[in-house]
């Protein structure tokens, strides 16, 4: 490769860096993206994030030999920490009378993941199972494999409104020792783990799960677009305290922040002088997405072992050759489109299943 002038490194930086909000000078003087992935603080390096991620969503599905597979979109909750208000969404379904005594209508998003009884609410469980719940994902996934030697998976968590993580995960398990779906949900749903931090606490999942099967054929596709919605759901920077919610979701929010203050994030924590973020994400200490990695005797979710690492290579490779065809080198044209493109490709593809995307 040729040598860079100065100016070269500078262009390049440019645009690495374009469209990011707020890119951040390195040491050597070089512009780079901020690569934030909460859509309020940069909608370009957010999105960049949700399309890295859903491309790699994508390649666990498509990319294999997909008739041998057989795939599963798992839902597994928390527990009750204490009985919170019952509001639907928009447009959404029914969902019967609430603890309160009233039907609530959407309008009453006010309300919606309040506890009925704030007094009697449990904050500190709550808090801690978000601490825990990543051990407690990682026991889950070590039963599976022990059952199913071939299950992998890609997982998304997702805030519900009370403030508490659950979990959304692709999974995928060869035909021949498919399980049906309940018999999966039940594994997922009944692992435990103990609290490294509580010692002797028992952590649980909430009896609510769900579980269905699909063809990568079928409905993948659409299930694709539900984890993309998702991971979108995710970018928004749910710890940080909204100025214009609800009072009483307001109130909620502070009482959970409170309770992450005041609880040990690890045996040795002293809360007070704990500089840890889990104490300002409700105890949250999980990655929001994160997939089975390739080993030595493992394929990893992705079948073409696509991971953040390789998407950023491969997009500063295809920057670096359009630079060098601008700059008028006899530079051999980029041979895949850039990874920003892939959102978009999947979208069509989905329309051209006959789903509708937004
Ligand atoms: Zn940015
Ligand atoms: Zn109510
Ligand atoms: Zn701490």
């Amino acid at each position: 490769m040729a040598e860079r002038t100065p100016e070269d490194s500078a262009a390049r930086a440019a645009i690495l860096a374009r469209g990011c909000s707020t890119p951040v000078k390195t040491a050597t003087g070089v512009w780079v993206r901020c690569g934030s992935r909460i859509k309020s603080k940069c909608e370009s390096c957010a999105e960049l994030y949700r399309g890295d991620w859903a491309a790699i969503a994508r390649s666990g599905v498509f990319d294999g030999a997909v008739a041998d597979f057989r795939f599963y979109l798992l839902t597994l909750t928390a527990p009750s920490f204490g009985r919170v208000h019952r509001v639907p969404r928009d447009g959404g379904q029914r969902v019967g009378v609430c603890g309160c005594g009233v039907e609530h209508s959407a309008g009453d998003a006010g309300l919606r993941g309040v506890p009925l009884d704030g007094g009697a609410y449990d904050y500190a469980g709550q808090v801690a199972w978000n601490r825990d719940a990543g051990l407690l994902w990682d026991r889950t996934r070590r039963r599976m494999r022990d059952r199913w030697d071939s299950f992998e998976y890609f997982i998304v968590r997702e805030w519900q409104d009370r403030g508490v993580l659950h979990v959304h995960a692709i999974i995928r398990i060869a035909r021949f020792e498919a399980p049906s779906p309940d018999v999966l949900r039940d594994a997922a749903r009944t692992a435990t783990a103990v609290s490294r931090v509580d010692a002797g606490v028992l952590v649980e999942w909430g009896v609510q799960a769900r579980c269905d099967a699909f063809r990568a054929d079928g409905d993948g596709a659409k299930t694709i677009w539900y984890l993309s919605k998702a991971l979108n759901y995710v970018l928004k920077d749910v710890a940080s305290a909204s100025g214009d919610a609800p009072v009483d979701v307001w109130r909620h929010q502070v009482a959970l922040g409170d309770a992450a203050r005041r609880m040990r994030c690890s045996r040795d924590c002293q809360p007070q002088d704990c500089v840890s973020l889990v104490h300002k994400r409700y105890g949250s200490r999980s990655q929001v997405v994160s997939a089975s990695r390739r080993t030595k005797n493992r394929t990893g979710w992705s079948f073409t072992d696509l991971t953040r690492t390789v998407q950023r290579r491969l997009r500063r490779e295809w920057w670096e050759s359009r630079l060098r065809e601008e700059a008028g080198d006899a530079a051999p044209a980029p041979s895949a489109a850039p990874l920003e493109d892939l959102a978009a490709r999947s979208r069509r593809e989905l329309i051209a299943r006959g789903w509708s995307a937004p």
